[in-house]
């Protein structure tokens, strides 16, 4: 992207994000980001529509764990509104995430808007509990749990 040739044994490369076209197509967004309330996830030009994951614009990172946190406040809100006409919460931004940091060690951050991501020391403790949380969280996804 800026002109420069590297030598190299082994590249591991990121391509630069980007949106999807239905997104533009579709008139919801700029650059395939879905243009997004921060705190309500509402659609900002249409309060019908509520936006997780991937494609909103809010200034979070894209991860499942987003995701995952976000849906849990579209789901109150959306009860709460069809059941007493008013919101019950707004998202904060928050995500946490395991992150491997060797073959047997983990650490885990978790942040928000307001809060930036300050991993703690790694341990294989933790790599071995977010050995067993995947487990779990994926039980728990297909309801045997
Ligand atoms: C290599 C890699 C590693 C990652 N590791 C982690 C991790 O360790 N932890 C973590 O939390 N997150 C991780 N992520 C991020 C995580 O995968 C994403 O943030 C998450 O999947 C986003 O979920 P989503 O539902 O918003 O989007 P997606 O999972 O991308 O789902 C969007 C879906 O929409 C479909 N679609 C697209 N266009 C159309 C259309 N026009 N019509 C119909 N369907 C359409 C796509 O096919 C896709 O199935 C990783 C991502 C990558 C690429």
């Amino acid at each position: 992207m800026e002109g420069v040739t590297l030598e190299y044994d082994l590249l591991v490369t990121i391509p630069p994000h980007s949106g999807m076209d239905v997104v533009d197509d579709s008139k919801l967004g700029k650059g395939g980001w879905a243009t997004t309330d921060p705190a309500t996830l509402q659609h900002t030009e249409h309060s019908d529509i509520f936006v997780i994951g991937d494609t909103t614009n809010i200034p979070i990172s894209k991860a499942g764990s987003t995701a995952h946190f976000e849906s849990e406040a579209v789901i109150a809100n959306i009860t709460s509104l069809i059941k007493e006409g008013c919101w019950s919460r707004y998202y904060d931004g928050k995500v946490f995430c395991f992150v491997e940091t060797g073959m047997d060690s983990g650490a885990y951050v978790w942040f928000n808007y307001t809060t930036p991501p300050n991993p703690g020391p790694p341990s294989q403790m933790i790599h071995r509990l977010k050995l067993a949380y995947n487990c779990l969280y994926w039980l728990s996804a297909k309801g045997l749990l």
